[in-house]
């Protein structure tokens, strides 16, 4: 098949049925009535069956039974489980990489790259299952000891993007079951193929080891799949990824009832490109952070502050790079751009040029839809470089979609000010060869992002560093060496073996 056709229906679906079918995937669950389509050519993956949210309160019950069961069993047989999983998502590695494809239109080469992630988050879950320290202390008391002991906190509900449609589930699975917790997935509703075929797999491997089958659950459907599991309080933690608008509705939810949320959201993730950076290495860090999965990471690059003494060589060759850009079928060989997610991201990405434009703003390249005519439901798109006079509202928002703003500096402290003046905190980048501007866009008066890089794009994250960022990015982190603790409760013991009872601070209570 071409880059430049559209594939059929029937070889799609076909695709995704084998596919889901080789990982495991019950085909009952494939064969419902509600309507699923592929961003590859807008018609149907064939249709499936959601969950009602009676099914998220029987899956709660369940969840919570496997988990009397799952604490018990040690974390480091409990590691053996996840790394058996790892096998597992190797062996299918292509199935389920098809399956991202298919559903969510990511290139072949990053669909494979996001189920590597899940691999390798699992290779460090199954480290940290030997690695669940916690401290003691010294007591003030003669005879006493103080130590801390961290226990798992019961079900977590994990409520997944489009975008990242498995790896920042198994992020969160892979490290809270070998805490010990139970894992409830409300996947993106499109994507539910990829999320049966990664739970079946997860399945496999318990099965295996004699674990108990509710340990991990999949509920599929809308949104008030996800506020049913946000609401109930029988789910400890609450793990949601998606639109800002999203965590703005689940954080407070948990937090009335006092439940415990990680909210990763919405980024506007902005580089800084300085009058000594290496442009042909900065060239190709932005192109791939603003154009790649066609605009569509949480991480994606969407403003360049550039020196005036550069920012017209840069975007002019911004241009080239982006005419140039192979956009297309993501399943066909050498396709960089796949397409956009659905007809909304469109209108979307349409709205925001439109209010560039109004802004002063310059379309120097892209925006057009491309291959697909209007009557297809499909949205393939050159993506866009807009020279900005300033940074006005349009480009402090996140537009899901490929537009890239080109904003201009004279003094690096106005560079960081304009990085740092939007409402997310997400990503950032700063291309520079000058040491002293890198220290201090890495210090407390630098970038003020979760995530700042050094002559590196702002996407393209490791499962070793922590992910997450600040302000409406919702302050959540997954991954990194010391996630683990967000998905237990700390229990501080003092013990005491002098046979007296001295009180802390010398109080007298003597009676
Ligand atoms: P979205 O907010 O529309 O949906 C995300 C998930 O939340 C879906 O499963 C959806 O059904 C569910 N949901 C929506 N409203 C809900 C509610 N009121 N209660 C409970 N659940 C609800 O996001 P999307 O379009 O799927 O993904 C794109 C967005 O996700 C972008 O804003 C992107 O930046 C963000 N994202 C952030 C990260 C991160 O790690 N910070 C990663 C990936 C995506």
């Amino acid at each position: 098949m071409s880059r430049n056709q559209i594939p059929t229906a029937e070889s799609l679906q076909q695709q995704a049925h084998d596919a889901a079918k080789r990982c495991g995937v019950d085909p009952e669950r494939i064969a419902g009535d509600r309507p699923h389509r592929s961003p590859i050519n807008g018609e149907s993956l064939g249709g499936i069956r959601w969950g009602t949210t009676d099914d998220v309160d029987e899956a709660v019950r369940r969840s919570h039974q496997a988990f009397l069961q799952w604490r018990k069993v040690p974390a480091p047989q409990r590691g053996a489980v996840i790394k058996r999983f790892g096998e597992l998502l190797t062996e299918h590695k292509e199935d389920l990489g098809t399956l991202v494809s298919l559903e969510v239109g990511k290139i072949t080469s990053e669909a494979l790259g996001e189920v590597q992630e899940m691999i390798d988050i699992c290779d460090f879950a199954v480290g940290l299952s030997r690695q669940l320290y916690g401290s003691t202390s010294v007591s003030e008391r003669p005879g006493h000891r103080l130590m801390e002991t961290w226990h798992p906190l019961g079900v977590v509900g994990v409520i997944s993007a489009f975008n990242f449609p498995v790896a920042v589930w198994s992020w969160n699975t892979a490290v809270a079951l070998v805490c010990g917790d139970t894992v409830i997935w409300k996947p993106s509703e499109q994507a539910p193929l990829c999320a049966w075929a990664s739970a079946a797999l997860l399945s496999r491997a318990l099965e295996e080891s004699g674990a108990p089958a509710d340990v991990s659950q999949v509920v599929v459907g809308g949104p008030e799949i996800g506020e049913s599991l946000v609401d109930n309080s029988g789910v400890a933690m609450v793990s949601a990824t998606g639109s800002t608008r999203m965590g703005r509705a689940v954080g407070p939810r948990v937090a009335n009832r006092f439940g415990r949320s990680l909210l990763e959201l919405g980024g506007n993730n902005a580089a800084i490109v300085s009058p000594t950076a290496d442009l042909d290495l900065t060239l190709r860090g932005i192109v791939f952070a603003a154009a790649g999965t066609a605009g569509q990471r949480c991480t994606t690059m969407r403003r360049v502050i550039a020196h005036s003494s550069i920012v017209e060589e840069l975007t002019e060759r911004l241009v080239e790079a982006y005419e140039r850009l192979p956009i297309g079928d993501p399943l066909a060989h050498g396709t960089l751009v796949g397409p956009l997610v659905h007809g909304d991201a469109y209108a979307a990405m349409q709205a925001a040029l439109e209010k560039a434009q109004a802004a002063g703003g310059k379309i120097v390249v892209g925006g057009e839809r491309v291959l697909a005519d209007e009557a297809t439901d499909a949205y393939y798109v050159r993506p866009a470089v807009v020279r900005m006079p300033e940074q006005s509202e349009v480009v402090t928002q996140e537009t899901f979609a490929p537009v890239l703003y080109v904003l201009d500096y004279e003094e690096f402290a106005d560079a960081i000010a304009l990085n740092n003046d939007v409402p997310q905190g997400l990503s950032s980048a700063l291309f520079t060869q000058d040491q002293a501007e890198s220290e201090i866009y890495l210090s407390s008066e630098g970038s003020d992002c979760g995530i700042v890089n050094i002559n590196i794009g702002t996407s393209g994250a490791e499962i070793g560093g922590a992910f997450g960022g600040e302000k409406e990015t919702g302050g959540g982190r997954e991954s990194g060496f010391d996630a683990w603790r967000g998905y237990m409760r700390r229990a501080t013991n003092t013990i005491n073996y002098s046979g007296e009872l001295p009180l802390a601070q010398g109080v007298d209570f003597s009676v």
